[in-house]
């Protein structure tokens, strides 16, 4: 485990292949989803196949995995009641997945997962803050050798909120967003799209947000949980923006409580056609999100140098 071939990669103009979707890969091993935590209950009850998950995407060429922590932010196991198994969810997820890394006799590094998931924009994002920092603490004190903030889905403010609470971390920051289309517009916006049968959460310009974040944050960004053809066009936008290190892991399919479900659309190989544009286009870090799993990580790993 470290982050040092990964920063070798980026620094050499390498692709970085991470890790796809948890959740869904653990469903078809078998694994229960919980009604409020989806996957995030599966590294304390299914820590078998969390491991063996994270061991398939090693072997299909994944260079960084990410812990099993989406789901288990302090706000919203709080919100559940579950406020004093924060530590044991987030800490038996690093154990799991450094576990896999250990079996694979790889250097692989290991990524923690930050998100917003579950938080009341209602109450403002001050009111966010003291979980964002905890679930950092917790895992970067557990070794992960990096933290992916994973603030897909969420309002500017609260991205910004979350790079803010990242600044005193001494391990390297990537940070997710996500981006969709505006139906009226049909401007690339920072917002995102899960449901087929509701309009899409549009926020603000795309544009304006990645010139917004990445003065704040220096780590690679990555457009993350939107769907692909979208992803493709955020990284032109981004192109343009952003200086740093760009990454994508889009979605494919949608999202009903607690599950996702696929749309048969996408091939691995189709996968591959469009990691290799976005290759093309400067991308250095790709792997997947809801719906895109083993077998498409597997099909875009050939791209590796
Ligand atoms: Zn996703």
């Amino acid at each position: 485990m470290s982050y040092k071939f990964i920063k070798e990669k980026l620094n050499n103009g390498k692709l970085v292949i991470l890790d796809g979707a948890m959740g869904s890969e653990l469903e078809k091993n078998g694994a229960k989803m919980d009604k409020n935590l989806w996957c995030g209950t599966c590294s304390v009850e299914f820590p078998e196949l969390v491991t063996k998950v994270h061991e398939d995407y090693i072997k299909a060429g994944a260079d960084v995995i990410t812990t099993n922590t989406y789901a288990c932010t302090p706000i919203s196991m709080k919100n559940y009641g579950l406020e004093d198994s924060i530590q044991e969810f987030n800490q038996k997820s690093v154990e799991v997945a450094k576990k896999a890394i250990e079996n694979s006799k790889k250097d692989i590094a290991l990524a923690g997962s930050v998100s917003a998931s579950g938080s009341f924009y209602k109450f403002g994002t001050k009111a966010m803050i003291p979980g964002f920092k905890e679930q950092i603490k917790i895992l970067t004190e557990e070794g992960v050798d990096l933290i992916i903030l994973e603030a897909m889905s969420s309002q500017a403010d609260i991205v910004q909120t979350m790079i803010e609470c990242s600044y005193k971390i001494n391990i390297p920051i990537w940070l997710s967003i996500s981006c969709v289309i505006d139906n009226e517009t049909n401007n690339v916006m920072l917002g995102y799209n899960d449901t087929i049968d509701s309009p899409p959460e549009v926020y603000e310009d795309f544009e304006k947000s990645l010139n917004r974040f990445s003065k704040l944050h220096k780590g690679p960004i990555l457009i993350a949980h939107s769907d692909i053809g979208v992803t493709g066009k955020a990284i032109d936008i981004a192109k343009k923006n952003f200086n740093g290190i760009l990454g994508a892991y889009p979605n494919t399919g949608y999202y009903e409580k607690p599950h996702w479900k696929f749309a048969d659309n996408i091939t691995p190989n189709d996968y591959l056609e469009y990691a290799k544009s976005w290759l093309k286009n400067g991308v250095q870090i790709i792997g997947g999100c809801c719906g895109l799993g083993v077998e498409e990580i597997k099909a875009i790993s050939v791209l590796k140098k």
